[in-house]
């Protein structure tokens, strides 16, 4: 595996090229500040009218329309949410791109499932954080930085992969480090991870634990802080020692109890319910789905979210994180 930091990667290949990045949002905002405050060449590109046009200006940006932005820069850096790119790289930025220009990214998603294609003559990069936007300005301001990614799917001018990586160190990652991947196991490993661990896989656990304390009889609100707020604690823990690190921290009984019984509950069916979602991922198949669920208006995505915010463990979970001070 390789691995950049910041004496492997030399900016002095951006130093007459402007990026536009096409976005002001999580990442947009993060990665356009840290790039400019780095001394490159930004500019921003945002539809007019949009909420983030004032945000951007006020933040000191040079803010234009995304035509506009794409028509002035060498380098396109996409940033608006995986839905939309398609749509709006064929109206606003593919008619204005040249040959030797480069479209760039922070997610796979467009490139590998074929949704954007660039033109001939054009690299499609990708410098990408992996962390939320908030994190990746915070901590460049603290003189650090998070860990990122680069990848190169097309190689037009012969210096693409020094581009993204100079980018991903205006963005302060190669203080971190900046991993080499491909937009195919960027795109698949994100969505798989998105799915079955982080985002899908966590509230799932969370929830059945809660779930089950509850209908023991318990208070929900104990239920509550053993099953959620205690998680952070533990994760915290297996991010900065590993798991070594956390059974040595958690006490002799805690770790006997966990070692024997977690098997138990991501049992060998889930593991093959994971592989199954994989394939899925894999194959397209997830893709399409959410594409067919955007072109429909999101009826399924709608009606999830009210159910999210129907949970028992989401009413006493927001009123204790008020009164432990941890939400406003
Ligand atoms: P956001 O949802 O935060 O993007 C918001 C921005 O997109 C705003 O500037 C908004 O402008 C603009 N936008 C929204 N809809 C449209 C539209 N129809 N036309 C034009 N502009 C629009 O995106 P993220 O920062 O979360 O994600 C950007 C990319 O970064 C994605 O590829 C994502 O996968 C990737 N990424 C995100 C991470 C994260 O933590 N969020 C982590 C790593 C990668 P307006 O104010 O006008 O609505
Ligand atoms: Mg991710």
């Amino acid at each position: 595996m390789k691995i950049y930091y910041e004496k492997d990667v030399d900016t002095g290949v951006l130093a007459n090229k402007t990026i536009a990045v096409i976005g002001y949002g999580s990442q947009g905002m993060a990665q356009s500040r840290n790039m400019a405050d780095s001394g490159l060449n930004v500019v921003v590109g945002l539809r007019e009218g949009g909420s983030s046009w004032q945000t951007a200006k006020d933040d000191g940006m040079n803010v234009m329309s995304i035509e506009d932005a794409a028509k002035t820069a060498d380098i396109v850096h996409i940033l608006i949410p995986d839905e939309i790119q398609g749509a709006v790289y064929e109206q606003s930025i593919k008619p204005y791109l040249e040959e030797g220009n480069t479209i760039s990214f922070s997610h796979g998603y467009n490139i590998h499932y074929g949704y954007i294609q660039a033109p001939q003559g054009v690299n499609v990069t990708m410098s990408a954080p992996k962390g939320p936007g908030a994190m990746v300005r915070r901590t460049y301001l603290e003189g650090f930085g998070i860990p990122g990614l680069v990848a190169v799917e097309v190689d037009a001018t012969g210096d693409a992969k020094q581009q993204a990586l100079a980018m991903g160190k205006g963005c302060g990652l190669a203080r971190a480090g900046i991993l080499e991947t491909t937009f195919k196991e960027e795109t698949e490993t994100d969505l798989f991870g998105e799915q079955a661990v982080l985002c899908g896989g966590v509230t799932e656990l969370i929830k059945a634990g809660f779930k089950t304390l509850v209908d023991g009889g318990y208070q929900p609100e104990v239920a509550y802080f053993e099953t959620c707020h205690e998680l952070k604690l533990i994760v915290d823990l297996i991010y900065e020692k590993g798991f070594a690190g956390m059974w040595h921290d958690v006490s002799n009984t805690a770790e006997f109890g966990g070692l024997t019984r977690r098997s138990r509950v991501v049992t060998p069916e889930a593991q093959k319910e994971m592989a199954e979602i994989l394939k899925e991922i894999q194959e397209g198949k997830f893709a399409k789905e959410w594409a067919l669920e955007n072109q429909a208006g999101r009826p399924m995505l709608k009606r999830m979210r009210d159910l999210e915010d129907e949970l028992q463990i989401e009413e006493v979970g927001s009123k204790l994180r008020k009164l432990c001070g941890l939400e406003k």
